[in-house]
């Protein structure tokens, strides 16, 4: 349903709409996929995420990110997380969006940002994965990873299998720990497959040459088909668990993390929490429409 996904993704670069979402708290169903709006609410679920054996990346909301102000106030919340993460002795690392670093406004500074959070998190020997963003910061992304591992070696980012050029990019950074999936926001058919099957069969081929040849592999997918696959394919290639994990996001098809958890493969649910959930919320609508059920739901339950 390309129109529907057009239709979120749309709505999700709506700065109006995400400023209006900000100031009326969880609504629409977003509670449902969004752990809470501060800090003790997520550690809760995180706590609680553990008891099932299940690790955790968490993810401090925050999308139009323009003002250096801000991008301040994003830095200070995230190293305050770090703490949380480490006060309350909890299975979890940190994802973040360099955009919401000030990556948008100027790359130095963001770079400084980043550095004070992949210290920090180093020094708690906890992992900070850079997530991707558009096709317009992918590169500046992997720039930024590559200048933090001159000094720190806790830094990862994403592969996202819709660009044409993700294979090139996953050979050039085959030594770092890399999310694969397939892509989430709305690209030209110039630089990126259009088509599911495409997408699909990308996504496989790099998951297949990163747990061959990579460092650390995180397969971020619901996808039943992707894992199933990926089950075989470890056992065929004698790929041992401690080499890849699967990643879902918070809330959705729990029943199958908590089943693959008992499997016994590494399991790390993407964890969000704060205010800024209005993007977030819209882009996961984009991918399945189905999930629109969340919002009619809510609206008419309420
Ligand atoms: P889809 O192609 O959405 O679904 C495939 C099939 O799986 C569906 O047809 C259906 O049969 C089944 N299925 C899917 N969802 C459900 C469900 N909820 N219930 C039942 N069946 C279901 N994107 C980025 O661009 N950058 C990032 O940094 C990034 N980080 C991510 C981190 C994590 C942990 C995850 C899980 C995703 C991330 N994404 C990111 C989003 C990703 O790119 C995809 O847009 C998103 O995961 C949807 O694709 P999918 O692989 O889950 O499968």
């Amino acid at each position: 349903m390309p129109v529907l996904r057009d239709f979120f993704i749309h709505l999700s670069e709506n700065q109006l709409l995400n400023s209006a979402a900000q100031r009326y708290g969880l609504k629409l169903g977003a509670q449902s996929v969004v752990a809470g709006t501060n800090i003790p609410e997520v550690i809760e679920s995180i706590k609680e995420l553990n008891r099932h054996g299940i690790s955790c990346t968490v993810d401090n909301l925050g999308e139009f990110v323009y003002e250096k102000s801000e991008a301040t106030k994003a830095k200070n919340q995230i190293l305050d997380v770090i703490e949380a993460i480490h006060e309350h002795g909890v299975d979890a690392h940190i994802s973040v969006k360099p955009s919401q670093l000030g990556l948008d406004i100027d790359y130095d500074f963001c770079f400084d940002n980043l550095m004070e959070i992949v210290g920090k998190a180093h020094e708690y020997n906890m992992h900070v994965n850079l997530d991707q963003e558009t096709l317009d910061r992918l590169q500046p992304t992997f720039d930024l990873m590559e200048k933090i591992s001159e000094t720190y070696d806790n830094v990862g980012t994403v592969i996202q299998a819709y660009f044409f050029n993700a294979k090139e990019n996953i050979e050039k950074y085959k030594d770092y720990r890399l999310r694969i999936v397939k892509g989430a926001y709305k690209e030209p058919a110039n630089v990126a497959y259009q088509d599911k099957n495409d997408i699909d069969l990308n996504f496989i081929e790099l998951i297949e040459y990163h747990l061959l040849h990579g460092k650390f592999t995180s397969i971020a997918t619901h996808d039943h088909n992707v894992i199933n696959h990926v089950k075989q394919f470890v056992k065929e290639n004698n790929i041992p668990n401690d080499k890849f994990e699967i990643q879902m996001l918070y809330g959705f098809r729990k029943e199958m993390q908590l089943e693959l958890a008992k499997e016994g493969y590494n399991f790390c649910t993407y964890v969000p929490f704060g205010n800024d959930w209005y993007g977030y919320f819209m882009r996961r609508l984009a991918e399945r429409p189905q999930n629109v059920k969340l919002v009619t739901k809510q609206v008419f339950t309420k």
